[in-house]
């Protein structure tokens, strides 16, 4: 454990963010009229950003989970891997947001192997793991994938394992606000 980095790894200063712009790409900027998933039309490439000093605040006070935790080397930053692992207001939540150039890597290694471990409800802290691609939303399981398509506009999604022929099987589906979750366990 370095002197930065907390017993949770998290690191008291985050990592510089060096060549990588992902996230001025994935995500959308409403300030700005930025789709999701397109180059914001200020980023200029081998410098970055064209508006440095006056970008938006959801720019300027972005930290992707790569930057700010001690594990990840760099080979997951996010423009080598191919995707941005997004802090969500829930902690227990693991969101992957994945370039829409490259997207499939994400299954390559040392990523998917990680990924998959990250999935496993009973094995760590995470509750689920979700996998934006190209609009579609993917929720992770060590034992499959279900892929939802894209949102529907209902507002949650309700994941966990349900019984099915006789046995414990993954499911996921986007739910309603006051949806129970319909396998028991989230
Ligand atoms: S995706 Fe992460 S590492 Fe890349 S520019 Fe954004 S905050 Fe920095
Ligand atoms: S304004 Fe700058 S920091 Fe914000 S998305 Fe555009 S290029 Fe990236």
């Amino acid at each position: 454990m370095t002197q930065q980095e907390s017993s949770s790894g998290v690191l008291s200063e985050p990592k510089p963010c060096g060549e990588c712009s992902l996230c001025c790409k994935v995500f959308d900027v409403a300030e700005l009229n930025k789709p999701k998933g397109v180059w914001c039309r200020h980023f200029v490439k081998g410098t970055g950003c064209g508006v440095h000093a006056t970008r938006p605040h959801v720019c300027s006070s972005y930290q992707c989970v790569w930057t700010l935790a001690a594990p990840l080397d760099e080979r997951w930053r996010p423009d080598r891997a191919g995707f941005v692992i997004n802090p969500l207001p829930q902690a227990t939540e693991m969101e992957l947001v994945v370039d829409p150039g490259r997207p499939d890597d994400w299954r390559r290694e040392p990523y998917y192997s990680q990924i998959k471990r990250w999935a496993d409800r009973d094995a760590g802290p995470l509750s689920r793991v979700l996998v934006r691609n190209q609009g579609r939303v993917i929720v992770v399981f060590p034992e499959a994938e279900i892929d939802l398509g894209p949102p529907t506009g209902l507002p949650n999604i309700d994941s966990g394992y349900e019984w099915r022929d006789g046995r414990l099987q993954p499911y996921a589906r986007y739910a309603k606000a006051d949806e129970p979750a319909r396998g028991g366990t989230a």
